[in-house]
């Protein structure tokens, strides 16, 4: 909800949706691939790795978002298969 457009900024155009530490914080804690969320890493549950994060904002997404690129094992689901020796 913006409600305040007086500061007069015109060259400054903010795209990026500014997000609290609160609120990044609830996004990884909600993120059913987060095993476990800490202000400068986070646990994959895919692969059991500690992802980095950012050590100068706490719950930088960017980096964990970059993680789910190549981590493959949120995506990947194993197939087990059967086993039928009859
Ligand atoms: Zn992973």
């Amino acid at each position: 909800m913006i409600d305040t457009e007086s500061t007069a900024t015109p060259s400054v155009v903010e795209r990026r949706p500014r997000r609290t530490v609160a609120e990044r914080q609830a996004f990884l804690e909600a993120d059913a691939r987060v095993e476990e969320a800490q202000p400068d890493q986070v646990k994959c549950r895919g692969c059991q790795n500690w992802v980095r994060l950012s050590t100068k904002r706490q719950y930088e997404l960017q980096r964990w978002y970059r993680h789910q690129d190549y981590c493959k094992a949120t995506t990947y689901v194993p197939l087990v298969k059967p086993v039928h020796l009859n």
